[in-house]
């Protein structure tokens, strides 16, 4: 395309009077056409490093062509071949070259329905790569959790969206639980945080937390020397008692919020800017829960702030 081409094109654009989601659009379009093949590019850079085999875990492969625009491995040992996404939760997605705009989408917190305008693919893809992408970067080993570590969960109503059977009549979106309390109607949200602000989050199942799956969640993350802060829950004394881990509980409902750098107060506030953020999706499926839990630790972390830090994170990730 000439000089003249382009300068036609802007004053199209010009005439055009888009609105803010037109230019979201065009701005996705553009994305996509400067990279084409800088996804590819990243992909490989990222699975360079530390290459295995994804069926037996050996070192030793040898290239073997291409397919797809990925190079292909052969495994020595089990005889295998793979590529650079074998494994992982993007293996077969398509259309690579909209993946980093898509990227921007989930960094930018955006709708399903406004990625999918924006970046041109269908309402069905914006939602499989949305739970791909995050799945990807959810499953990076959890850190560990040293120092004072606050414990504390919130909950989620328990929501069938997008489920074909139903075993009670459908709420209209929203809605509130039956019974009073934690009952089996809400997910049971655990959130674990130190004051290095590493945290980790678990969703434990329906009603509340027990011991067991403290035992189960929590025990692997903690160092063996923290300090565990938790609300007066008998769960958490049960738990740390079982563990031999230091143990101190506020009692938050007699009115009691701190004493002195015993609080959940850094939980809590996790807890609140979770829910917050969550409001823009008018309702999350209680099976996909964990995702949103994990996809709100990646952006309040801010530890993937740009497109190529994700899709190397989603690469990367173990199998
Ligand atoms: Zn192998």
């Amino acid at each position: 395309m000439g000089a003249a081409d382009v300068s036609l094109v802007l004053k199209a654009l010009e005439q055009l009077q888009l609105s803010d989601e037109d230019i979201a659009v065009l701005q996705g379009v553009l994305a996509s056409l400067v990279q084409p093949g800088h996804c590819l590019r990243l992909i490989e850079e990222a699975a360079t490093k530390n290459r295995s085999c994804p069926g037996c875990g050996s070192h030793r492969c040898h290239r073997c062509g291409h397919a797809n625009g990925l190079q292909r491995y052969r495994c020595v040992a089990c005889r295998r071949s793979f590529n650079a996404l074998t494994g992982t939760p993007l293996a077969r997605l398509r259309l690579r070259d909209k993946w980093l705009p898509y990227l921007q989408c989930l960094i930018e917190s955006v709708t399903i329905r406004k990625a999918a305008a924006r970046i041109a693919v269908a309402r069905s893809t914006s939602f499989r790569w949305r739970h791909r992408f995050i799945t990807a970067v959810r499953q990076a080993p959890r850190p560990q959790l040293s120092g004072i570590v606050e414990a504390d969960e919130t909950y989620h109503l328990v929501s069938h969206k997008g489920s074909r059977s139903l075993d009670r009549p459908p709420r209209k979106r929203g809605g509130k639980a039956r019974r009073r309390g934690l009952s089996v109607e809400l997910d049971c949200i655990l959130v674990a945080r130190d004051r290095n602000r590493q945290t980790c989050d678990f969703v434990t199942g329906r009603g509340p937390v027990t011991a067991g799956q403290l035992t189960r969640h929590l025990l692997p993350v903690l160092a063996r020397d923290v300090l565990l802060v938790s609300d007066a829950a008998k769960a958490y004394a049960a738990f740390a008692r079982q563990a031999g881990i230091t143990h101190e509980a506020v009692n938050v409902r007699a009115g009691i919020r701190a004493r002195g750098a015993i609080h959940i107060q850094g939980v809590n506030a996790w807890h609140g800017r979770f829910k917050t953020w969550l409001r823009r999706f008018n309702g999350v499926a209680s099976r996909y829960l964990a995702n949103y839990t994990g996809w709100q630790r990646v952006l309040d972390a801010a530890a993937l702030t740009l497109p190529a830090h994700w899709l190397r994170s989603a690469v990367v990730s173990p199998r």
